[in-house]
């Protein structure tokens, strides 16, 4: 049986890059659930769903047909047959995934599915909420966080090199927005974790925050 690593920080952090290289290098299951809140915005955006309608939104959760498949370069998701993996990365499901969050019955829905995922171990569960909440008997936490003029910038490369167009400064008040938004929910809010070991990779490089991590996991 693998171990349960959790990994929660504030977006653009460099969770995600350490969460993939570790999956590999140890040769574990990656759940991205943050990809799991942007495939419901996603739904119910296309369906026109009012954002503020908590039962048709905890109801989409729940019975929503979407799947995270491993992949060379993280997860695919699909949202019944179509890959979803680019149309769940924009600007606009940035922000409306931080809106469904914020929703009981969603992350109540959400966090059944989580937990599944990661039930038998050899998994590295990447979030929010994976060390509080989702998994808080989890063998080893990490809270992965940044300045957020670092997050910013890492950002604006990121969607600079997918061919978004986006200037610095929306990617900074729109990372702003959503850790604000993720930090004072009522619901999971953003903390580090019981037991986490904090890392600011501020001025880390990906592969030096890997090496931290892995130090840790082998103590
Ligand atoms: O990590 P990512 O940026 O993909 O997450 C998108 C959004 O989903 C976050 O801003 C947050 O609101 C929400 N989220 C969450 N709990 C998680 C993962 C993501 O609330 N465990």
């Amino acid at each position: 049986r693998g171990l349960l690593i959790t990994i929660d920080g504030p977006a653009g952090a460099g969770k995600s890059t350490v969460a993939k290289k570790l999956a590999k290098k140890l040769g574990y299951l990656y759940l991205d659930t943050g990809a799991m809140y942007r495939v419901v915005a996603l739904a119910a955006q296309r369906l026109g769903l009012d954002f503020q309608d908590k039962e048709k939104l905890g109801e989409l959760a729940r019975t929503l047909d979407f799947k995270l498949v491993p992949a060379e370069n993280g997860v695919k998701v699909f949202l019944g047959h179509e890959d979803v993996s680019e149309a769940i990365r924009t600007p606009e499901i940035d922000r409306l995934s931080s809106v469904v969050a914020r929703i009981p019955s969603v992350r109540e829905a959400l966090k059944i599915r989580q937990q599944a995922m990661g039930k038998d171990g050899g998994v590295i569960a990447e979030g929010r909420d994976m060390g509080s909440v989702v998994f808080p008997d989890a063998e080893i936490k990490f809270f992965i966080t940044a300045s957020l003029e670092a997050r910013a910038k890492r950002r604006y490369e990121e969607q600079k090199q997918r061919g978004l167009k986006v200037s610095f400064e929306e990617v900074l008040s729109n990372l702003r927005e959503r850790d604000e938004r993720d930090s004072k929910r009522e619901v999971a809010p953003l903390v580090v974790p019981e037991g986490a070991l904090v890392i600011d990779t501020s001025g880390l490089t990906p592969d030096q925050v890997l090496e931290i991590v892995l130090k840790e996991i082998e103590k």
